[in-house]
């Protein structure tokens, strides 16, 4: 099998898992989109899969990230970054990233917001929250969204696009989920356009889709495995 092949298998399984979790869900498979996450993988990669329809891809390594961006520039797609962002990467990550998921702390929006405007970019942000007390996975615990979501909505250059999450490290994903879902409804209640929830990867995409998911992060059953990276 060349690579295509194989990139074209997995896609056709994850669709498959995607429209059958829908179909249980009584969801429309057009309210989940795949976001290809293709750290340590090449930039070849992304061509694959563009090719093959993939119109979203995640990046969780601003270096790595900036590289393959401008080698696949051509492209036309649409860039997610959905690692923790330290400030000091901020730039770099808004010149080239359209949707950042990781956004966890008020200094954050603020440099972003700065960075925005400085590169006249418009940046949708997703507030990643933090489903368990696991500490150095990021996100804010659920009682600091609401004064972050309105920080954001304030800010030059931002907007608001919704909530993410990692599910719990060795426990069900579904009531983790479940819990994203009351908080990403309540969100919706007081910002009405902050539709997006990020939710859900190769293990776990179904309990998410289950739970309202509109963006799945799909690395390892879209690509394959990868090597452990040396830091
Ligand atoms: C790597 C990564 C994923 C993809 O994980 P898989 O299990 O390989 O699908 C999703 N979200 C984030 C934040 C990641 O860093």
């Amino acid at each position: 099998m060349t690579r295509k092949e194989d990139l074209a298998a997995n896609l056709a399984a994850v669709r498959e898992r995607i429209a059958k979790a829908c179909a249980a869900a009584g969801r429309s498979t057009d309210e989940v989109t795949v976001v290809a996450v293709t750290k340590t993988f090449p930039a070849s990669d992304v061509r694959l899969l563009a090719e093959l329809g993939i119109t979203d891809v995640a990046e969780n390594r601003d270096q790595e990230a900036a590289a393959k961006v401008g080698e696949c520039r051509d492209l036309g797609l649409t860039w997610h970054f959905v690692g923790q962002l330290q400030t000091n990467k901020v730039r770099s990550v808004v010149s080239y990233a359209d949707v950042v998921h990781s956004v966890d702390r008020k200094r954050l929006v603020t440099a972003l917001s700065r960075e925005a405007v400085h590169a006249e970019r418009s940046l949708s942000c997703l507030i990643q929250v933090a489903l368990d007390d696991a500490e150095g996975r990021g996100g804010v615990r659920p009682a600091g969204l609401p004064a972050l979501a309105d920080a954001l909505v304030a800010a030059d250059g931002l907007e608001l696009g919704g909530v993410m999450a990692v599910a719990p490290l060795g426990a069900d994903p579904a009531p983790a989920f479940a819990r994203l879902a009351e908080i990403a409804a309540s969100l919706r209640s007081v910002h009405p356009a902050a539709k997006m929830v990020s939710a859900g990867m190769s293990g776990d995409m179904e309990q998410a889709i289950a739970c309202g998911a509109t963006h799945v992060r799909v690395g390892t059953a879209l690509l394959g495995g990868r090597r452990a990276i040396v830091r």
